[in-house]
């Protein structure tokens, strides 16, 4: 099946009996036993699996082409999952531009349990170098936050492969529209549902998807059970329901990121933008290999500094200044100052989580806060 037939069937899984059309939310957090002591609805108890989940992760696995998915509380808990599966003593290998809430949890909570270098992963040679005999696992992030930098995924699969190592993709600004990294033999696909998938910045959520069930994945179901950092019921359900529209949500973020990007690059305030769909993108050629849409995000440099990317910011009238990205509203977050005093992040950056108003709309209030410094 295609992906949107997939987003629409995959996760909806209503008792044929009772007649409804939707799946409804099952809040019971215990499941009934018969007097053979068999479960017959399959559930037990929810933190274990439930209704919801279970139909969740059906249409997170085969949206993504996987094998398995593990739904969790947020993309951070994903994140959390993949790192307590690995002995302690593991080495992994991360980007040197990555979500700087995941870099933050591997420093301050992996520090001493697992080692850890941050790398530009897509150098081939930065990256041999830095293989050991107990690397476990490549992290990549790509297009990555907030520079928008690809990271040739097959490249560095084969390089990891050939040395018995996983990859673990962050496929959250990509989406499974944008890009499959199963198919090109990824190990792992990570998602902050927060994001697109959720789509609506009223929901957190994270998502994992396998490409095989081995001993590892295991494991990670291990984390995800006995650890218990599982979405409720109810944000289940509402995942589910984004995720049937987020086909034709990817699709038009995409459209008004490209006209935007191609605005942006022709107003003389703006240093540069960043936008793997821009043939000005210094690996344009990668992501048209790798990708099948270019995403709904942005970065770009302000002509000047701070205090110009800030004037800029504070006269939209359209786009609201916060974090997060995904949602059908277009949000614009002056990063450097969001990532804090460690933030390599340039000054004058401006990143945008392009929505889904009309094109023209948006344009217009970006073309009158930049004509403004
Ligand atoms: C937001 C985000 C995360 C973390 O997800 P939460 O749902 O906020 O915990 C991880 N990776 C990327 C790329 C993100 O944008």
């Amino acid at each position: 099946m295609k992906i949107e037939t997939i987003a629409i069937h995959a996760g909806n899984h209503p008792d044929k009996t009772s007649g409804l059309v939707i799946q409804p939310i099952t809040t019971s957090t215990t499941f009934t036993r018969n007097a053979d002591g068999e479960y017959p609805s399959g559930h037990i108890y929810s933190r274990s699996s439930n209704p919801n989940r279970t139909s969740l992760e059906n249409v997170l696995t085969q949206i993504e082409g996987g094998a398995d998915s593990a739904a969790f509380s947020s993309g951070n808990a994903a994140g959390m999952a993949v790192f307590q599966s690995l002995q302690p003593g593991t080495h992994i290998i991360l980007p040197d531009d990555m979500y700087h809430g995941l870099r933050n949890q591997i420093k301050n909570l992996f520090a001493g349990i697992l080692e850890f270098d941050f790398i530009d992963v897509n150098d081939d040679a930065v990256l041999q170098q830095h293989i050991k005999p107990n690397t476990g696992i490549i992290w990549i992030e790509t297009p990555s936050n907030p520079l928008l930098k690809l990271t040739d995924i097959k490249k560095v699969v084969d390089i990891a492969h050939a040395k018995g190592i996983k990859v673990v993709c962050d496929n959250t600004f990509a989406t499974p529209l944008c890009q499959q990294p199963l198919a090109l033999e990824a190990d792992l696909v990570m998602h902050s549902s927060t994001k697109y998938f959720g789509g609506h910045s009223d929901l957190m959520g994270g998502a994992l998807i396998t490409a095989e069930k081995s001993e590892w994945w295991q494991k990670i179901r291990q984390v995800q059970e006995m650890g218990g950092a599982i979405p409720s019921p109810a944000d289940c359900y509402y995942l589910v329901r984004s995720i049937k529209t987020l086909p034709y949500r990817v699709r038009g973020h995409v459209v008004n990121a490209v006209q935007l990007a191609e605005f942006l690059e022709n107003h003389k305030n703006v240093e540069q933008v960043m936008y793997p769909g821009l043939a000005s993108h210094p690996q344009h050629q990668l992501a048209s290999k790798q990708m099948n849409l270019y995403g709904g995000m942005l970065s770009f440099l302000v002509e000047g500094g701070q205090q110009e990317a800030s004037k800029v910011i504070n006269s939209l009238q359209l786009f609201t200044q916060a974090t997060s990205l995904g949602g059908v509203e277009s949000l614009i977050e002056h990063r450097a100052l969001v990532e804090g005093p460690d933030s390599k992040t340039p000054r004058n950056l401006l990143r945008v989580s392009v929505g889904l108003e009309h094109i023209d709309d948006l344009i217009a209030d970006l073309q009158q806060a930049l004509d403004s410094i």
